[in-house]
């Protein structure tokens, strides 16, 4: 088929929203293993999770069988605000790296949230609601997930209360503005309110939080409030499942064209985006019928797939959350003052970390310098100014495509363009004043963390 048949954006229609979520832990031969007791180290069960998470999405959590799960109507209704979202090919980017690759990107960034996020975020408020629940309690780091859960619950009439890293709530008043609109409580972390925060608080006064201290707080306050329930927009594999809705219209609209992607690329922070993404193309590679490379891209300041440890590991640094085994750089790992907030989690998907530990998918590691000169180039070729956390799967997409000029291969490339830059004007500022700078941990810095893992066998 020739170039030019292909549009700039192939759009799908309202009634072409998938109906379904794909599960790809049915079809995963190794299955991703069991979160666990923090106390007991024992195998948590559906009640054990309860008074975390509201019903459905336990069961959400902990179904390894089910490939299909239906996306109910009023989810689908909210979709239909801003999904689906286009499949766009990167002509000018191409031309740009006068590459014979031909470059797609699948854009989540066209919601008020700025991301894929919102994708789970009305998911998990609509079955809190379908409850009876009075709210839902997060944390927040650069403002994209606590702005998609306020924006889910005002729209069902939840309540939200947003524990947001104190750095990111001193250095992003606009995000924390937009939260406030939607109705949501935002509250500075480590905070006076619950007792983990306060407890971090005194061992180390003067902390701007992590997201691993906010969590704790988050979840410090739903086991103390009747009625609420802790929401997570990452790693949990309930969200891997919401996600799909990612890659199955990113795959219903190349399939409209017979494109077929020979790479797929993702940045990786929790590995939401990339699991939604790859999550029908990981399908058909698992069961045989396809094969595709695929390649997970994390800041090098937190390279949790390509330095890590597969371990069980705590998915917070207060230690109250369940164990979880991933690729990991330790709860206790507090990565340096990279700008891409979205991809500072110390830990990985469990799902993402069991396909990459079978071999199923690549990752790299890329410096920021290096990721803005890419964000600065997609944003002057194809006009968006993109997300620094998406511009890692820019960076990599860029490589692939000039390995592709110098082979003289036409090799297809889909890459997930999760969101949008408009509130990391800060990183875009110390970028443009070339005052940037890749901090990098050292082997004695990650060897310090990885030893403080708990001990399970
Ligand atoms: C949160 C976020 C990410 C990283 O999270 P994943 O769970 O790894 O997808 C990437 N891009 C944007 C824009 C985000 O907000």
């Amino acid at each position: 088929m020739a170039h030019t048949e292909i549009p700039y954006k192939i759009y799908l229609s309202e009634n072409e929203i998938p109906r379904y979520w794909y599960n790809v832990r049915a079809d995963m031969k190794n299955k991703p293993a069991p979160l666990l007791n923090p106390q007991t180290g024992e195998k948590l069960k559906q009640q054990d999770l309860e008074h975390i998470f509201c019903s459905e999405l336990v069961k959400q959590e902990l179904d390894n069988d089910t490939p299909q799960v239906e996306i109910p109507q009023e989810i689908r209704d909210f979709y239909k605000m801003y999904r689906p979202s286009p499949t766009v090919r990167a002509y000018c980017l191409e031309k740009a790296l006068d590459t014979p690759a031909h470059i797609y990107y699948k854009f989540e960034g066209n919601n008020t949230s700025g991301s894929h996020k919102l994708n789970s975020a009305i998911a998990q408020a609509f079955y809190a609601k379908k409850q009876g629940l009075k709210g839902l309690a997060t944390e927040t780091g650069a403002g994209q997930w606590g702005t998609a859960l306020s924006m889910s619950c005002a729209y069902l009439g939840l309540d939200c209360r947003v524990y947001m890293v104190k750095v990111s709530y001193e250095q992003k008043p606009a995000r924390k503005e937009v939260m406030r609109t939607y109705g949501a409580t935002v509250i500075p972390s480590p905070s006076n309110t619950t007792e983990i925060g306060i407890k971090i608080n005194k061992e180390h006064p003067g902390t701007t939080g992590s997201l691993g201290c906010a969590i704790s707080e988050a979840v410090d306050f739903v086991s103390h409030h009747d009625g609420y329930r802790y929401a997570l927009g990452s790693v949990l594999n309930q969200v891997m499942l919401h996600q799909s809705i990612i890659g199955l219209e990113a795959k219903s609209a190349l399939d409209k064209y017979s494109v077929v992607p020979d790479v797929i690329i993702g940045c990786a922070g929790g590995g939401s985006n990339l699991g939604g993404l790859i999550a029908p193309f990981m399908g058909e590679k698992i069961r045989g019928e396809k094969d595709y490379r695929i390649i997970a891209v994390e800041p090098a300041s937190c390279p949790s797939f390509t330095r890590g440890v597969y371990a069980y590991d705590f998915c917070d640094t207060g230690r109250v959350c369940p164990l979880a085994k991933m690729y990991t750089l330790g709860s206790q790992f507090i990565p340096s003052a990279n700008h891409a907030g979205g991809l500072r989690f110390h830990g990985m998907s469990p799902v993402l970390s069991q396909l990459y530990h079978d071999g199923l998918m690549e990752a790299v590691s890329v410096e920021q310098t290096k990721v803005f000169e890419a964000a600065e180039l997609f944003c002057r070729t194809e006009g968006i100014l993109p997300a620094p956390e998406s511009s890692h799967a820019i960076r990599c997409a860029i490589d692939e495509a000039l390995k592709c000029k110098e082979t003289g291969e036409e090799k297809n490339i889909l890459f997930g363009l999760t969101g949008t830059g408009y509130f990391d004007l800060t990183a875009y500022q110390k970028f443009n004043d070339g005052e940037m700078n890749d901090i990098i941990p050292t082997d004695e810095d990650i060897a310090r963390s990885v030893a403080l893992l708990p001990k399970v066998q």
